[in-house]
């Protein structure tokens, strides 16, 4: 990282024993929206260094954390290394659930990102289609009220993303944490509260207006 983008925040993470200036925009999330309670069972996409994975442990939750870099072990915390963007993805991480005896998650955290190129629409693009398989995995995984949070750089298509997806969703949120750079077009969106758990074989048909 160049010191023109040590900030205040990796500074703080130094000293906090972070991982990541990244675990203040959780901690922003969670304090702010509400979105994950001490406790909880939480899937964690785009886990790695591991500073949101430390936040949460932190608050007693139970994670299983994937990314297709790897992390360096925290205890208690389940770690699969996978690409979300894989056909198999889903399937790994259910048999994940399996041998972890989670049945249903109560909330689904994506920081997942592909390596900017500094074209905003390009980021964009890239950012959607991460989304949607975070939220594809989302409704398949999460209980029945459970939430979603997933992150995207803000274009064209992020009034489309959340209007197809929202639809399954209680409520949702457009945030951006005071940790989030400023000239980044980053953004949280969070969708609250999942109305019925994957059991409608439509939700992913690919003629259904999710497609
Ligand atoms: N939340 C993390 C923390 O607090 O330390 C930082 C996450 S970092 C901003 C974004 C992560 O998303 C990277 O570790 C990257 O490997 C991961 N990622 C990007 N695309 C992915 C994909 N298709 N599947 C899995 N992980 C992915």
């Amino acid at each position: 990282m160049s010191e023109d983008h040590r900030d205040q925040y990796y500074w703080r993470a130094k000293k906090d024993q972070f991982r990541s200036r990244a675990a203040y925009k959780l901690e922003f999330l969670i304090d702010r929206y509400g979105i994950v309670k001490d406790g909880q069972t939480i899937l964690e996409i785009g886990s790695s260094p591991g500073g949101w994975t430390q936040v949460l442990v932190d608050r007693s939750c139970r994670v299983l954390a994937v990314d297709m870099q790897p992390m360096d072990e925290i205890p208690d915390v389940t770690f699969l290394k996978l690409n979300i963007l894989r056909e198999n993805a889903l399937d790994r991480i259910k048999d994940g659930m399996v041998r972890s005896g989670i049945q249903k998650f109560d909330a689904v955290l994506s920081d997942a990102m592909a390596k900017t190129s500094g074209i905003r629409s390009s980021d964009h693009a890239a950012s959607v289609m991460i989304g949607e398989s975070v939220m594809r995995i989302a409704t398949e995984t999460l209980r029945k009220g459970g939430n979603a949070v997933v992150k995207q750089f803000q274009g064209d298509m992020t009034a489309d993303f959340i209007r197809r997806w929202g639809k399954y969703f209680r409520d949702h949120r457009i945030t951006k944490p005071p940790a989030s750079r400023k000239e980044s077009s980053e953004i949280y969106i969070i969708f609250y509260g999942l109305a019925t758990e994957a059991t409608d074989k439509n939700m992913h048909d690919p003629g259904s207006d999710l497609a």
